[in-house]
This record gives C-alpha cells, structure tokens and sequence, in this order.
C-alpha cells in the first residue's frame, strides 16, 4: 500500500516536471518568433532610401555620379552625349524596361539622362530668355543644382508617335499609357504627376522617369505618392 502511494507520487513528479519543461519550452520559443516575424524582408533591407532632389533640396555644383554609363538603348539622337548616360544600377534597369516594352510591341526612345549642373546653369538661362522671368522659367525647368538630371537616375523618355518630343501628349500614347502602368516594375517612378505640381514644385510630365528602386517604386506608386511624400512619412 504504502509502495503504492510512493509509485504514484513519483509518476505525479514526473509528470509535473514533464509539464513544466514542455511549459518553458514554449514559453522560451515565443520570443523567438515573435523577433522573426518582425524583421524586415531582406529585399527591403537590400534597397537604400531614395535621395530627394528638388527645389528646397539641391545637390552641390560639383555632385558627380561616379558610375555613370551610357545605356544600351534606343535615343532620339545621333552621336556621342552625357545625355546617354546613367548611373550603373539604373542604366541596367532601364535597359530591362525597355526590352520589356518592345516585348509588348511599345516603342520608347531615350531623349535626356545625364546632365552636369554647368548644363543645367546654360538650359535655366536659355529659359529665362524664353519665358521671359525666372519664375515662369522655374516652372519647366530646374535652376542648376535643382535637377534630378544631375543625379544620373533620371532619364526623359518620349516615343515616336509624338515625334520624340517631351510633352503632355504622350500620356495620351500607347508608350505613356504603358510607362505608367509598367515603370514601377523596373524600379522608376513617373517623378512630377499630374496634379501634385504644389508638392513636387513642376508641372505634369509623364516622360521624366526617376529610378528609386524597385520596392520602393511599388510602394510609391501603390499609395500614389510623390517622392517628397513618400520620404516624408
Ligand atoms: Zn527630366
């Protein structure tokens, strides 16, 4: 009898302690994931945040992209130009997108990347003479320093069915409809929307794309954002 009660106190420790390790076991690998669930997706991590360019936040006169390229694409020019080139990451990316849009039977064409703040200083003066201020100039064109052309992750893209040139119009084409729709897949975003000119500080022009990255693209595009709203919150 008493061999008995002693049989089944030793079972109840057992069990007791089976229980309370099973317990802790638990209790121990909660954290665990709970940290797992929480870390950022590589890709994310892997993609640096965009810099901003804009009127309130320029570059310095002797900002130079150290990897610019020329892009293996089709221009609206002949001959040798900065205008070719592209910081390394986004000439590749916008050679992507424009092999995928000839794919989907689109045609593109380069029209401007690269521009030095020298250049720019000489296109700003060339439009002051035009538009006749500097404010009226200001409104289609970067002073020097101001322009996300500097950067080397812009490039202007028309099509030939308005005849390569840089205007609204091409929103209206099979090329624009297509950049729209597609350009956040290779990482650039459509920089100066419509109706975001009070944010952005530049009319509507659905040929400027602007490489950000592909995660952060989708995201800005998927909330339609503007860069400076989307950096800013
Ligand atoms: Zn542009």
């Amino acid at each position: 009898m008493i061999k008995q009660i002693w049989r089944q106190r030793w079972v109840f420790f057992l069990v007791t302690v089976a229980l309370a390790v099973a317990v802790n076991g638990l209790v121990s690998v909660r954290p665990a994931v709970a940290e797992s669930e929480s870390a950022p997706l590589p890709e994310v991590e892997s993609e640096p945040e965009p810099i901003l360019v804009n009127k309130a936040q320029p570059l310095p006169a002797d900002y130079v992209p150290l990897d610019l390229r020329p892009v293996d694409i089709q221009f609206a020019f002949a001959g040798d130009s900065p205008k070719r080139l592209l910081s390394a990451e986004a000439a590749a990316a916008l050679e992507e997108l424009f092999q995928a849009a000839q794919a989907d039977g689109v045609e593109l064409v380069g029209v401007s990347g690269y521009r030095s703040y020298e250049r720019q200083a000489e296109i700003f003066a060339a439009n002051v003479r035009c538009y006749g201020s500097e404010e009226a100039a200001n409104r289609v064109s970067a002073r020097p320093g101001e322009s996300e052309h500097q950067t080397g992750l812009a490039m202007d893209v028309s099509s030939p069915s308005v005849q390569n040139q840089l205007v609204e119009q091409l929103a209206e084409t099979a090329a624009g409809r297509w950049l729209a729709a597609n350009a956040a897949d290779f990482g650039f975003i459509i920089r100066y929307p419509e109706g975001k000119e009070r944010i952005t500080g530049y009319q509507y022009e659905p040929w400027h794309l602007r490489f950000v990255g592909r995660t952060h693209a989708l995201q800005i595009v998927g909330q339609n954002l503007t860069l400076e709203e989307y950096l800013a919150g």
